[in-house]
């Protein structure tokens, strides 16, 4: 297993760059923020922050559901299904999102396999 290198589709990326984004607009709001609260919930940056949750929030929605497209063949590969996990080998029983931890051993995939050519790669 680790002499084989997997390609990697960079899914797990998408929502660490999602926290992070997040992570660093909050920061923003609070250090350029006035000590006042009055003066501080009347700045824009604070009219931004109930906007910036709602498109993060959607973001989200939006990125577990995107298909990944497979780095072996290039086919969809839907992110919601009857997955098999990687660390306890059991299917999930029914629809599931890769995102999610397995229903048995609560992991968090770090693999998935391509249901069209069967070869694995890197979430
Ligand atoms: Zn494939
Ligand atoms: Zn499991």
């Amino acid at each position: 297993m680790e002499e084989k290198s997997l390609k990697s589709v960079y899914f797990h990326f998408r929502f660490k760059f999602l926290a992070v984004t997040s992570i660093a607009f909050l920061l923003y709001v609070i250090l350029s923020g006035s000590g006042e609260f009055d003066q501080f919930s009347a700045s824009i940056q604070f009219k931004l922050i109930g906007p910036f949750f709602v498109f993060a929030g959607i973001s989200f929605l939006i990125f577990r559901r995107f298909p990944i497209k497979c780095p072996s063949c290039h086919a969809l590969v839907a992110t919601r299904k009857d997955w098999e996990c990687a660390y306890c080998q059991k299917f999930q029983g029914k629809d599931r999102y890769l995102i999610d931890k397995c229903l048995h051993c609560r992991q968090v995939q770090a693999t998935a396999a391509c249901e069209h050519c069967k070869e694995e790669f890197l979430l």
